[in-house]
């Protein structure tokens, strides 16, 4: 301290890469880091908690922050537990492992807060308490597992190191069910005994990119899918006979990807065996699922969440609604029952047909989905430019629910929301940053920031949930 102190008096900067000093860490970044501060500066630990105080060297440095990597933890914080999976610290899925879960549900519960203060402008935020699970393991319904070689030449699945494309080998991931390891023991094995290459991302060549595995939790049907840089799959019989073998198994399929690309699925998939989607059910509805469509990954709060958007929508039974970014329609058919008639938007054809299919397949003849970007469908059929057109496709809305990606919503479809005049909006966010900053677009455009409530269903992870209500302002 005494010698940082010198070279300040003497004009030098106090610090420089590679200086090694004791932090405590007095906060976490939105990406799960320890934050703490030293002589105005403040610097970044990965793997650093909260309460603890630790030994850092810096790795990098700016103006007014920097980074340093974790030498020693000198005194835990109290609220470090002893993580479940071995890998937690190298594997970048989880980055609050060793984190008590409570403590986990306070960081998150902020992290809403905070952005809705910082970025949404609000001065108060109606922030309901967080709902948490009881079992915060084992909770995800899918998996991709990316396949490679190790040093010796063996086949190799597991988890991309933290910001890497360097595998850990694991096959028990925490977050994960059991039957995933069965599954990935089959395919290495059948790769190794047929002679069957991994994909190679440095050079392109070889074949197994990655495992798609899918489990119905209410149904326990499992979906493998292969991903291959390529359309055969040589002695595909040799992996389907002790796949299909397993319980549950319904359906083995190929997707093609020979993209140099980071994107894992390609655009074809077809099957090997079986049928080539998944069903499903949440609450009372059952749902068909393709390899392609996006379903919510953790079932026990995925009903939470739709509990909650059913509670704020509000719904009488006679209202027109808009269920927008609806993916597989999850929401749209829940809601249906209480709706007069339910609208969804999703731009993934093959999401869509499952929403039509699992709609017949429910009997429910009150929806209608619609193929295409949010924010161009709905202003043509539901928004000005139908009215202004005069056109017959002219539809209501009373309640409009987004459930976007995490960038959020395109600023066009927030404009034809305001225009729609909707009594109700429900928000349905997975990044805090970008609900607050549609949650402010909204809220000058007429709208009330009525309800908040984060909801916990990526456990262990940075990542949470939010349900919001907006209601429209009396004139
Ligand atoms: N509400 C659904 C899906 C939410 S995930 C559920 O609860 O399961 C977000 C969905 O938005 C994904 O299915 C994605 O394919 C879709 N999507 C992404 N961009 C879109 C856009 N511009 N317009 C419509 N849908 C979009």
């Amino acid at each position: 301290m005494r010698k940082a102190w010198l070279k300040q008096c003497q004009g030098e900067a106090a610090v420089k890469k590679n200086d090694e000093f004791i932090l405590k860490i007095e906060d976490m970044s939105v990406g799960g880091e320890g934050i703490g501060r030293m002589d105005g500066m403040t610097f970044f630990v990965k793997d650093a908690l909260i309460g603890d105080l630790v030994r850092v060297g810096i790795t990098k440095l700016k103006k007014t922050y920097g980074y340093a990597r974790l030498i020693e933890i000198v005194e835990p914080s109290p609220d470090r537990v002893e993580p479940v999976c071995v890998y937690s610290r190298q594997c970048g899925g989880c980055q609050l492992q060793a984190l008590s879960y409570e403590k986990q549900l306070e960081f998150k519960q902020r992290l809403v807060e905070n952005d809705l203060i910082r970025i949404g402008g609000f001065a108060e935020v109606p922030m309901e308490p967080i709902i948490g699970m009881d079992d915060p393991f084992h909770y995800r319904n899918k998996a991709q597992f990316p396949i490679g070689t190790d040093r010796d030449g063996h086949i190799v699945t597991g988890f991309f190191a933290g910001r890497s494309h360097r595998i850990i080998p694991n096959r028990d991931c925490a977050l994960g069910v059991p039957v995933n390891r069965q599954i990935l023991d089959i395919v290495i094995e059948f790769m190794e005994r047929c002679g069957i290459p991994a994909y190679d991302e440095t050079t392109g060549e070889g074949l197994v990119r990655h495992v798609l595995i899918r489990y119905g939790f209410a149904t326990e049907e499992i979906l493998v899918c292969l991903i291959i840089n390529g359309g055969e799959l040589p002695c595909e019989e040799e992996l389907i006979r002790p796949l299909a073998a397993l319980e549950g198994m319904t359906g083995i399929c190929i997707n093609s990807n020979t993209t140099r690309s980071n994107v894992i699925l390609g655009e074809k998939t077809r099957v090997l065996w079986g049928q080539g989607y998944l069903t499903d059910e949440i609450g009372q509805i059952r749902f068909r699922i393709s390899p392609e469509s996006f379903y919510q990954v953790n079932p026990v709060q995925t009903e939470v969440i739709y509990r909650l958007a059913a509670e704020y929508a509000a719904l009488t039974g006679t209202q027109i609604v808009w269920d927008l970014y609806c993916g597989i329609g999850t929401i749209s058919l829940t809601l249906a029952g209480q709706a007069g008639w339910v609208y969804g938007v999703e731009v993934v054809p093959q999401a869509v047909e499952d929403a039509r299919r699992s709609a017949s397949l429910n009997g429910i003849t009150t929806v209608e989905f619609f193929v295409g970007k949010a924010e161009e469908v709905f202003p043509k059929i539901c928004g000005r430019e139908a009215a202004a057109k005069g056109e017959g496709t002219y539809k209501r809305s009373d309640v409009v629910i987004v459930d976007p990606p995490r960038k959020g919503c395109d600023p066009d479809l927030l404009g034809t929301i305001l225009a729609m005049a909707p009594e109700r909006i429900v928000y349905i966010s997975c990044d805090p940053a970008t609900l607050a900053r549609d949650a402010k677009i909204l809220c000058e455009g007429g709208y009330r920031l009525a309800r908040v409530r984060p909801v916990d269903n990526f456990c262990q992870t940075v990542h949470v949930e939010t349900v919001c209500l907006l209601s429209r302002c009396p004139a």
